[in-house]
């Protein structure tokens, strides 16, 4: 006889993790399929985010960022540090180290919350059955009330410059070097761009980052993407905006990279390319012919606002549907699959994800950009207050950028919150909070802030929305 579960959940990222013990906690019987498998041939738990995206990037940038501030910022200090290096190799394996008590612990969490975790492929088949596959063993086809698809995303390879493994590399290929490349290349200013740029950058790689459109950080505020851009040509990383790829090849021990910009054709020879062009949906091998799913034409598996498939009693989280790709979006979507599951109310509000970009300066927003706002028709107000008019940050010595809130002119409701500058990521939560309760910019203004502390940069720019700003001159 097959086993049967309540809950089947494939895929053991953020999504799918999150979402299978969120399950159990109703007491559910619940198993979470995934097939993970890292450079040194062992399988993980903990996806992408864990395994080759949020984590081992951020503690990379957290390196990197420590060696950068010893070699330029320390001496401002008084504190003399010669002699400064780095030993990647050292830096790569608390980066490894980080990763493996990471995913090790959600083995850990399915121990204590009674989640059969199961290593290896999940198929969806018609019926609500999995035929699950592990690594080293026969398929059996297992049976749920409910399924999880949680299958993640995969990155872009463009035909034009398809991945080598060695010198033509994805994301996960550039948080492995393991000596900073002389010159490096990087298709795409998107988020990995910048922060996978920044690192090397940072540990003495000389990077170009080709960006096809015309406006820098084109999908957040544009007076934010002017100021970052500001930021990351002052830290000499180059950036060609309007760059169109046309190839990328081997050429001996470098990489040729062609493209065209307004000016014509141009060339650029790189020792290392990543090519971040941003992740399509992953869902190779997941159904049977007669599973029933939906796919749309960019291969998102369709869903509703409950992330319900087309398929009854079939869910799908994370970033194989449509949204934002991040890990909060797509734990809060297998939150909210396994609440509706067990007969809760549940909802995801969209409005309300915050974005950060874990470069330096930070870069972090929610809510709508005043260029959608305008377009929307709503009449509006907007308030910032810079950061090197913060006490907090000059004694961190991390002035730049801004704070910077866009509110409606009729009943005061926060609609965008946009920050650049020092820990922009931890003062977003704040507004995130704001925007969940529908609060009023007078509700952040009348809220009492540590002084000094960098959460006052929020509080000035909420007053500054009504030209009541206290630490600097009003509009
Ligand atoms: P994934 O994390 O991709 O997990 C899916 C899992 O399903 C994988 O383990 C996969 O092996 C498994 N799987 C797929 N098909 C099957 C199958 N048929 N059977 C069994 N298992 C299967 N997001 C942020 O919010 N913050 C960040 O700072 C951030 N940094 C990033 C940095 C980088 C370099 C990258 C690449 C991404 C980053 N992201 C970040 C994005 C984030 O990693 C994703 O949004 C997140 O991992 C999506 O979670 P998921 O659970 O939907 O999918
Ligand atoms: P992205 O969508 O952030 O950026 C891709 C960039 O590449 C865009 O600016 C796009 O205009 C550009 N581009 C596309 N095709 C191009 C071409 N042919 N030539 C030149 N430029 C081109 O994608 P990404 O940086 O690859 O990241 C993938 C996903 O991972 C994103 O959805 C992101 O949300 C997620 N992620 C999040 C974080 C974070 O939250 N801090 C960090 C890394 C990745």
């Amino acid at each position: 006889m097959s086993r049967s579960f309540d809950v089947i959940v494939i895929g053991a990222g953020p999504a799918g993790y999150i979402g299978a013990i969120r399950a159990a906690q109703h007491g559910l019987s619940v198993a979470c399929i995934d097939e993970w498998q890292n450079r040194d041939g062992k399988n993980a738990f903990g996806g992408t985010c864990l395994n080759a995206g949020c984590i081992p990037s951020k503690a990379l940038l957290e390196s990197s960022e420590l060696f950068h501030r010893a070699n330029h910022e320390f001496n401002k200090h008084g504190i003399s540090a010669s002699d400064v290096s780095i030993d990647v190799s050292k830096m790569q394996k608390r980066k490894a180290s980080i990763v493996r008590q990471l995913t090790g612990g959600i083995a850990g969490l399915f121990k204590a919350a009674k989640v059969e975790g199961l290593v290896g492929h999940g198929k969806l088949l018609a019926g609500r059955k999995v035929e699950f596959t592990p690594v080293d063993g026969d398929a059996e086809t297992l049976e749920a009330r409910f399924v999880i698809l949680a299958t993640g995303s995969t990155p872009v390879e463009l035909k034009i410059a398809p991945f080598d493994g060695e010198r033509i590399v994805d994301s996960w290929g550039a948080l492995d070097f393991e000596e900073a490349p002389g010159r490096l290349g990087v298709v795409g200013a998107g988020v990995i761009g910048l922060e996978l740029g920044s690192v090397w950058s940072r540990l003495g790689s000389e990077v170009v980052v080709l960006e096809a459109m015309e406006d820098f950080l084109f999908m957040a505020d544009r007076q934010i993407g002017k100021e970052a851009q500001k930021q990351f040509s002052k830290q000499g990383l180059t950036v060609h905006l309007g760059a169109s790829v046309t190839s990328a090849s081997r050429k001996g021990e470098t990489v040729v990279v062609n493209y065209t910009d307004a000016s014509g054709d141009q060339q650029v020879e790189v020792d290392k390319l990543v090519v971040a062009v941003g992740r399509r949906p992953f869902t190779e091998g997941l159904f049977a012919d007669d599973s029933g799913v939906e796919l749309d034409e960019r291969g998102f598996i369709v869903v509703d606002d409950e992330c319900r498939t087309r398929v009854k009693n079939v869910f799908a989280v994370g970033d194989c549907v449509r949204g934002p790709m991040l890990a909060h979006k797509g734990s809060e979507e297998g939150v909210m699959a396994a609440d509706l599951i067990a007969g809760e109310i549940a909802e995801v509000n969209y409005n309300a994800i915050p974005s950060v970009i874990y470069t330096s300066p930070e870069i972090a927003w929610v809510g709508k950009t005043e260029e959608e706002v305008k377009a929307s028709g709503r009449a509006y107000k907007t308030g910032s207050f810079p950061f090197a008019a913060s006490g907090r940050a000059k004694a961190m010595e991390q002035t730049a950028g801004m704070v910077k809130i866009i509110s409606a002119q009729d009943d005061d409701e926060v609609l965008g919150v946009h920050i650049i500058g020092p820990m922009a990521g931890e003062l977003i939560s704040e507004a995130v909070l704001a925007m969940e309760f529908q609060a009023s910019t007078e509700d952040i203004q009348r809220t009492i802030h540590a002084h000094p502390s960098l959460a006052e940069a929020v509080h000035e720019a909420s007053l500054a929305v009504d030209n009541k700003a206290l630490n600097f001159p009003n509009k």
